[in-house]
């Protein structure tokens, strides 16, 4: 096995007749064949050969998928048109009996826990970090999967994932860890005990902001059942999507070292700052969660909030006047973002249930990019400055 910046680059290529040194696009939606025999073997799964694009039966998504799996180092992966579609297809396919969702995950994740899935007959229960000495109980209730985000978003909050899993897994129940945030170059939760890694491609794997696309990794036996709802749903990508998708892959460990790097910097220089109230970044002294960040991730990742000490008109006013960074939702990128939670992520909850939540009106979230960290430093005191 090979390290993961080789795999990155060569994991899922093919050998391309014309000398292409990766993959080509396949862009067709059907595949010919050379006999009935021929298809039938693929129809009744003895062969595996391109056939359908929407089955996920397509050259560039069947290398895609190669790629993704090697990210993990999971038996298999199956890429979707968007993250929320991953996440849909594994709750329909493994949480039946219920979905325990730990922590601050993703709005939409939480949406659909709580709005569509109970429609399915699909329960959710939330437990918030500091409620996590309940999850014994609602796993002996026979709950069938858990799923949480480490780091969280966007209070960064670290969850122990090896021994999540191992309660878990003493219940019989299911570990799903969404990794959008830290990315498998800085965690690899697979590793360290859970079932399936979850990611949002759209952020660090497609990482320049102009893709959307999902991804799950597991064992082929645990992506079995998935397998019919994804075709079915009609989630599949396009394979415009899955080329564009590896081709960012290839640098996926170098923007990453790099955006580790420059958060690592900002968070320190905003540390600082006398207007600066907290900062929130795994990779601080300061940071309530930084051991077991250290332990279980190899880099802190580029995600980070810290909170304007006068609270949230004087944080809108630092995040309007901002140059460098683009005030955008999304994360992941080349570009630096900056996010207020309070007007967007977490606009939908009450003030009480983002204090619950440890997200204050004074709060911004910031998505490092590949800019040079002195410009960025730059920027976030001019926008202090008054
Ligand atoms: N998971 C996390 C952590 C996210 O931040 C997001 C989107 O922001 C999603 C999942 C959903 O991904 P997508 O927008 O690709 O559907």
């Amino acid at each position: 096995m090979t390290e993961l910046a080789a795999r990155c680059v060569h994991a899922g290529e093919m050998d391309d007749p014309q000398g292409s040194p990766h993959s080509p696009l396949y862009s067709s939606t059907t595949f010919k064949f050379p006999s009935t025999q021929a298809i039938l073997d693929v129809v009744e799964g003895r062969t595996l050969a391109p056939l359908y694009t929407r089955y996920g039966l397509n050259p560039t998504i069947l290398a895609l998928e190669e790629k993704l799996a090697a990210l993990e180092n999971a038996e298999a992966a199956w890429a979707f048109c968007s993250g929320m579609a991953a996440e849909a297809a594994l709750f329909v396919s493994h949480g039946r009996k219920g979905v325990i969702c730990i922590g601050d995950a993703y709005g939409g994740t939480l949406e659909l826990l709580k709005d569509q899935l109970p429609l399915l007959g699909i329960p959710g229960h939330f437990l918030l970090g500091h409620e996590l000495d309940r999850l014994p109980q609602l796993l002996q209730q026979g709950a069938g999967l858990v799923f949480f985000e480490t780091p969280t978003n966007p209070a960064l909050e670290i969850f122990d994932i090896a021994a999540i899993a191992e309660l878990a897994h003493r219940h019989g129940a299911l570990v799903a860890v969404d990794n959008t945030f830290a990315s498998p170059v800085n965690q690899q939760p697979l590793a360290l005990g859970a079932d399936f890694a979850v990611h949002s491609c759209t952020k660090y794997l497609g990482g320049h902001s102009d893709l959307t696309a999902g991804a799950i990794m597991a064992s082929k036996e645990l992506l079995a059942p998935i397998w019919g709802w994804r075709k079915n749903l009609g989630q599949m990508l396009a394979p415009e999507t899955a080329a564009l998708l590896a081709r960012s892959i290839r640098t996926l460990p170098i923007r990453v070292q790099q955006q580790n790097a420059n958060a690592q910097a900002v968070a320190e220089a905003l540390s600082q700052h006398p207007r600066v109230s907290r900062v929130l970044y795994p990779g601080l002294d300061s940071f309530p969660g930084k051991a077991l960040a250290a332990r279980q991730m190899s880099g802190f990742g580029g995600m980070l909030s810290f909170e304007v000490a006068e609270g949230g008109v004087a944080a809108s006013a630092v995040a309007d006047r901002l140059r460098l960074f683009a005030l955008a939702p999304s994360l992941g990128g080349v570009e630096s973002l900056i996010t207020q939670p309070c007007t967007t992520t977490h606009h939908g909850l009450s003030a009480e249930e983002r204090a619950r939540r440890g997200i204050s009106d004074g709060m911004l979230r910031l998505s490092i990019g590949l800019e040079d960290p002195k410009d960025l430093i730059a920027d976030l005191h001019q926008a202090l400055a008054t």
